[in-house]
Formats: C-alpha cells, sequence, structure tokens
C-alpha cells in the first residue's frame, strides 16, 4: 500500500497523525505499507509557493491512495485566487480525475442525542451521498463577469454536463447500490435545468442495466427537505456537483457532529483521495481539541475502496464503535455535562481499540 499523507492546515496536522498512527500499527502486525509525505494547500503556498505543487503533483500521481487532512484558513484568505488552499484540492481531484466523491451520513447510536434531529427520526441512519466531482457549474466555462446590455455589470457560470460524465458517476450509483440495499435515488432539477433533463434521461437509461436496482428522480429543493422530514427513506443518493455539496452538507448535520464523518474521492480505478467532511477548524487549531475520528474513519474507507481489504475497514469501525460505547468524546460529540478529552487521548483510544 503505496499512501500519500497530506495533512493540510489548521487541525489538518493533529487528526491526520493520529490516523497515521493506526496505520503504523497495521504496519507493525506485517501490512506492507509505504508512506510518503506531502503539502497541499496552505502548507504548500508555505513551503513551495503554490496550493497543489509539482512535488505534490509527483508524489500524488505515484500513490495508490492519499490520505488528506483538510486545507484553509484566514492567513490565506487574501491570497489572490488561484494561489488559496481551496485551489490546491480542486487541482488534486482534477489532475488524478477523481470524479466519485463518496461521502456516509451514518449515525452511531450513542450519538443519537447530539442529532440536531429527534433521535426518533435519525436513529440508526445510514445513507451514502454519491456526488460528482469534477463537472458541473463549478468548472463550466464561460465564467466570469461582463457589461450586459443596459451598461451593469453581471456575475455568470456555466452548468454542463456531458453524457460521458454522467454515466460514469451514475454507474458509481447503481454498483453502490447493488452492494447497500439496492435503492438509489437520483437528484437534479429537471423541472428547470436542460442539464438535469440529460441527466435524468442518461440515469434511467443506465437502469435498464441494473434491474435489481429501485431507482428513483427527486428534485433537488424536495430533496433538501426530505433529508430532514424523512432522511431514513434514502439509502444511495446521487447527484450532480453544487447539488451534492449542499446536500451532503445538510446530511452531516443529521449524523451529529461534522468531526464524525469521513469522505472519498475516487477515480474510475479505485485511486482514491480521503479525507473527513470538515475544514480546517481555525478557531480550535493547534489546541488539541479536534475529533480525528472523521480522519481515521477515512482510513477506513481507503482500506474498503481503495485495497478491498474490508476486514482493515471493519476493524477501524467497530474500534471507533467501542470508543463511542466506552463514552469517550472529543468536544464537538460531548452532551451538556460529559468529559470531554483531547485529539491525542482519543488517538490512544481509537489505536488501542483497533
Ligand atoms: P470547518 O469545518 O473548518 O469548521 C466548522 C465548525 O466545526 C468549527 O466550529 C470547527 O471548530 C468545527 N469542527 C470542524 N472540524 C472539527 C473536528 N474535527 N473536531 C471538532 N470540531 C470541528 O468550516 P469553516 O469554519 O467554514 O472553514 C474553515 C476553513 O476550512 C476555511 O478556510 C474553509 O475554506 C476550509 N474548508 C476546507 C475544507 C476541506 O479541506 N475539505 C472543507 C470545508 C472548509
Amino acid at each position: 500500500m503505496n499512501i500519500l499523507i497530506l495533512p493540510g492546515d489548521g487541525i489538518g496536522p493533529e487528526i491526520v497523525s493520529q490516523a497515521t498512527r493506526v496505520l503504523e500499527k497495521f504496519k507493525t502486525e506485517g501490512l506492507s505499507i509505504q508512506l510518503t509525505h506531502g503539502h497541499l494547500g496552505g502548507a504548500a503556498y508555505d513551503v513551495h509557493g503554490h496550493p497543489y505543487p509539482e512535488a505534490t503533483q509527483k508524489l500524488a500521481r505515484a500513490a495508490d491512495a492519499i490520505l488528506l487532512g483538510c486545507v484553509g484558513g484566514p492567513k490565506y484568505d487574501t491570497l489572490p485566487r488561484a494561489m488559496r488552499p481551496e485551489q490546491g484540492l480542486l487541482g488534486i481531484r482534477k489532475d488524478l480525475s477523481l470524479f466519485a466523491n463518496l461521502r456516509p451520513a451514518m449515525l452511531y447510536p450513542e450519538l443519537a442525542a447530539s442529532s440536531s434531529l429527534k433521535p426518533e427520526i435519525v436513529a440508526g441512519l445510514d445513507i451514502m451521498i454519491i456526488r460528482e466531482l469534477t463537472g458541473d457549474i463549478y468548472f463550466g466555462q464561460p465564467r466570469g463577469r461582463r457589461t450586459n446590455a443596459a451598461g451593469e455589470t453581471e456575475g455568470f457560470d456555466t452548468m454542463h454536463y456531458a453524457t460521458s460524465e454522467i454515466e460514469r458517476i451514475a454507474r458509481v450509483g447503481f454498483e453502490t447500490a447493488m452492494k447497500r440495499n439496492k435503492r438509489l435515488c437520483s437528484v437534479d432539477k429537471a423541472n428547470v435545468l436542460d442539464t438535469s433533463i440529460l441527466w435524468r434521461e442518461v440515469v434511467t437509461a443506465m437502469s435498464a442495466q441494473y434491474p435489481e436496482v429501485a431507482l428513483s428522480h427527486m428534485y433537488v429543493d424536495n430533496a433538501a427537505m426530505q433529508l430532514v422530514r424523512a432522511p431514513k427513506q434514502f439509502d444511495v443518493i446521487v447527484t450532480g456537483n453544487i447539488f451534492g455539496d449542499i446536500l451532503s452538507d445538510e446530511a452531516s448535520m443529521l449524523a451529529g457532529s461534522i468531526g464524525m464523518l469521513p469522505s472519498a474521492s475516487l477515480d474510475a480505478n479505485q485511486k482514491g483521495l480521503y479525507e473527513p467532511i470538515h475544514g480546517s477548524a481555525p478557531d480550535i487549531a493547534g489546541q488539541n481539541k479536534a475529533n480525528p475520528i472523521a480522519t481515521v474513519l477515512s482510513l477506513a474507507m481507503m482500506m474498503r475502496y481503495t485495497f478491498g481489504r474490508t476486514d482493515l475497514a471493519d476493524r477501524i469501525e467497530s474500534g471507533v464503535r467501542s470508543v463511542l460505547k466506552a463514552g469517550l468524546r472529543t468536544g464537538d460529540i460531548a452532551m451538556a455535562g460529559e468529559p470531554i478529552i483531547g485529539t491525542s487521548v482519543m488517538g490512544d483510544a481509537l489505536v488501542a481499540a483497533i
């Protein structure tokens, strides 16, 4: 396993070092793991003058999988857009053709009370959101500013999807549904957008290849509502880049804390970038307060999706469950009055439990 470690910015180094301890533990058990280390985001800008420098590109292309912490921070907010940490993230996704973003939203029973929804609505929640990551309005050209006929400045962006882009993400959706409860909901805005009409046609056509999967379609505004009204109706959701960006953040809040949720971004050959869904949390960076669980669970996804080691993924996930069962809580998942532990003590407990 050739794994590139990119700690990134803010709390990134703190949480990634706890996940790296899990890999070191696997190494002592005889697993062949090679770790390389690099920079992405603000940390890369500081060292190399670019958020996704050539040195990192080389390492990323050579790796089988990448573990990323998170990028960004106020220190970099005034840089020109091309040099901002987030551009590093967009750059690596594009460079490695990581078009499929898998985001599970799961609620551990022990944390049911920390969700902002009633426990009976969310207890046992287990959704997988699949978001297309390299197309749509975030990358569409032309974009920019222009002066309109009335002499006013206007901003504009372009939403588009080619059939092949829709097909490859839809396939990930159907394949994932086949491994789960065989229900796939495709989310679009086909009542308004031409891009979405094509999206719906292509997804519907592909369903003939997956007769066992129950396919449904939902408009994005309804999906946003259904996610808070009755989220357990969903098994797998597949959607485009901008809708997925918003819905997956919404779904993350059902699960209690942003500090609990991992993600995977995969190419067509299961090479992947694995990272927690949260940002660099500048408000708690360097204070040993961050929850490392989302990062450790990202490692579980890496074992499952890139390396096909379901056994190791299961071990990591059941280690997390037992730590939660034992009542160990970082600040973000603690209820009022519960004792709070720091990042490194949580890391100790996770390594021991795994
Ligand atoms: P954030 O996710 O960093 O933080 C939101 C809130 O959640 C904060 O109160 C933070 O303390 C808390 N939080 C986040 N992760 C936590 C953890 N592991 N444990 C405990 N608490 C945690 O979002 P933000 O404040 O909007 O953004 C901060 C920076 O992160 C910005 O520069 C933003 O651009 C960047 N960002 C990066 C990514 C990424 O790297 N993928 C994603 C989102 C935001």
